[in-house]
């Protein structure tokens, strides 16, 4: 019997579409100048109406498509209705082509928990650090990471231009022949795509960690560990994109302050290419709706 895309496929699908989607809405709010900034529990943790925008978008879009989804957005937002210029309804379709893991061809919607981060790096995104913001789609089923999409709208944008990007916000372009921004993506079982898989030069440990949200326990921890350098960078997106792509051997952060929007998605990417993430014990991180 000849059957569709399995739910799953269809939400990866769709999930990537719409954080592509979110991914505009980033770059809209920084081009329009008023970020709209507002303190949510301290000085460093931080929400712009590019925080607000995109979860609206994201988890509206997906509840459209998924009515019996269980959707956990990390903003506290008033429900109200959304503007349908906010709502992607696409699905990219170069996913639906690929194989569902055998294992997850059953799941139904109602099974599944699917946690968003719709601006992870926020206070690197007020700084002007683009480049470290993703905005984070996390799948979990039984309590367990399985799919995740991370867009990055600042991929690519001219880093000559860095500077002048703190100063005048609006000029954020690509670099010469580069789209600006991209999409990964992954299923375990399946793979992760949208980037070249890189190692960390041969013999080198080199920790990535916190930039804005450390204390003396996060550098006594990375300090212990002996590294041949240190990358402090915003968002926990971002630190995982470095992992995969070799900038980084390993990302500590012995601290509280990581909820499970900042981790589902990009350790689904990790998982899928052989990386692993735990809490600092070596336990596996649960993403049940509790
Ligand atoms: P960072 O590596 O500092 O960018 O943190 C990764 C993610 O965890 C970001 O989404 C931060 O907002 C969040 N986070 C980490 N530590 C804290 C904290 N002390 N307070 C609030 N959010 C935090
Ligand atoms: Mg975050
Ligand atoms: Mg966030």
């Amino acid at each position: 019997m000849a059957s569709g895309p399995t739910v799953l496929m269809r939400l990866v699908a769709s999930a990537y579409s719409i954080a592509q989607k979110a991914g505009t809405i980033v770059r809209r709010v920084i081009a329009e100048g008023d970020l709209g900034i507002v303190e949510k529990t301290s000085p460093t943790d931080l929400q712009t109406k590019a925080d607000r925008m995109a979860q609206m978008s994201i988890c509206s879009s997906l509840a459209r498509k998924f009515p019996k989804l269980t959707i956990i957005g990390e903003e506290d937002l008033p429900s109200e209705d959304v503007d349908q210029e906010l709502i992607e309804d696409g699905q990219w379709e170069e996913i639906l082509r690929k194989p569902c893991p055998a294992q997850y061809s059953a799941i139904k919607e109602e099974d599944l928990v699917v946690w968003v981060d719709p601006l992870d790096g926020t206070k690197e995104y007020t700084e002007g650090l683009l480049d470290n913001v993703t905005v984070l789609i996390g799948i979990a089923y039984e309590g367990k990471a399985i799919a995740g999409v991370i867009n990055q709208p600042y991929y690519n944008y001219q880093t000559s231009d860095k500077q002048k990007l703190r100063e005048h916000r609006k000029e954020a372009k690509a670099g010469p022949g580069a789209a600006l921004g991209r999409t990964i993506w992954g299923i375990l079982g399946l793979g992760a795509f949208g980037f070249q898989l890189k190692e960390v030069p041969a013999g080198k440990h080199i920790i990535t960690t916190t930039r804005s949200h450390s204390n003396k326990l996060v550098t006594d921890c990375v300090t212990a560990m002996n590294p041949d350098d240190v990358l402090r960078v915003g968002g926990a997106g971002n630190k995982i994109i470095q992992l995969i792509e070799g900038k980084a051997s390993a990302y500590v952060f012995a601290s509280p302050g990581c909820k499970k929007w900042d981790t589902c998605a990009p350790e689904v990417i990790l998982h899928a290419v052989g990386g692993k993430l735990t809490d600092v014990h070596g336990n596996a991180l649960q993403y049940d709706k509790e």
